[in-house]
């Protein structure tokens, strides 16, 4: 059995203390592909490091979170594209509009993920999205841009069913965590009519641990909490979400 967590920020500060055993500590539990999502320029050496240490199992995003999209955005967006040119990743990451913290920078964010879509678009690359409270200025956003080439992962979906089959209409697939394991979570209600092909499971570690850890650090191993909810909706077997969703998470990434 093999799972595939598509978003874990495992290079976060708050693993310094034990991230090996943490990282062992998931692969023990069959989850042994890690998709890297990138936050800004200041982490990007801690990502490489962590590649490093972990080739195996660690694939790489790079791109610029839209929470640090500041006065400086356009610098930051410079040190995407040169990153870009030198080397190998396996999506833009993670990009897009979040108005839950701060209202002020919309308009960078805008610019911020377009531009972003356009690099994917010409590395031929999926897109990860990250949106909180954002879905009509992220919607609107990928109305302009959408292609047969533009794919990519609704990272944290956490959205209506009507607003599900509108990213799955973009070709994106719903990245699922730990909020659906909350009994407030809602995305339970209505997982079921989405067909299991536009499923993949994600942490987004160290945020949002699933039940029964909620509120505590999440970690990669914990997707396997994620998956069991997902099979117990979807009335199949772990094994087979695991599966599953590992092929998906394969059509997106390539890998
Ligand atoms: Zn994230």
């Amino acid at each position: 059995m093999i799972f595939t967590d598509t978003h874990t920020h495992l290079y976060s500060e708050e693993f310094n203390e034990d991230r090996n055993e943490m990282i062992q500590r998931a692969i023990d539990a069959g989850v042994s592909r890690f998709f890297i999502p990138a936050i800004d320029s200041s982490q990007t050496a801690a990502m490489y490091d962590l590649e490093k240490s972990n080739p195996d199992n660690v694939f790489l995003m790079m791109g610029l979170h839209p929470t640090y999209v500041k006065e400086n955005y356009q610098e930051e967006l410079q040190h995407v594209k040169e990153e870009l040119a030198k080397r190998e990743f396996y999506a833009i990451g993670e990009i897009g509009i979040d108005l839950y913290w701060d209202k002020t920078h919309l308009a960078e964010q805008q610019d911020a993920f377009r531009t972003q879509i356009q690099l994917a678009k010409q590395y031929q690359l999926p897109i990860v999205i990250h949106c909180r409270d954002a879905f009509d200025e992220v919607f609107a956003v990928l109305e302009e841009e959408k292609s047969d080439e533009l794919f990519g992962i609704f990272h944290c979906f956490t959205g209506t069913y009507e607003q599900a089959l509108q990213a799955i209409s973009y070709n994106m697939k719903l990245g699922i965590g730990g909020v659906v394991t909350f009994k407030n979570g809602k995305i339970d209600q209505f997982l079921h009519q989405i067909d299991l092909q536009h499923i993949v499971l994600e942490t987004d570690s160290p945020y949002l641990a699933p039940i029964p850890y909620r509120g505590k650090r999440n970690e990669s191993s914990y997707v396997v909490n994620v998956a069991q909810k997902i099979a117990d909706i979807y009335g199949v077997s772990v094994d087979e979400i695991a599966l599953k969703t590992t092929e998906n998470s394969k059509a997106i990434f390539g890998i």
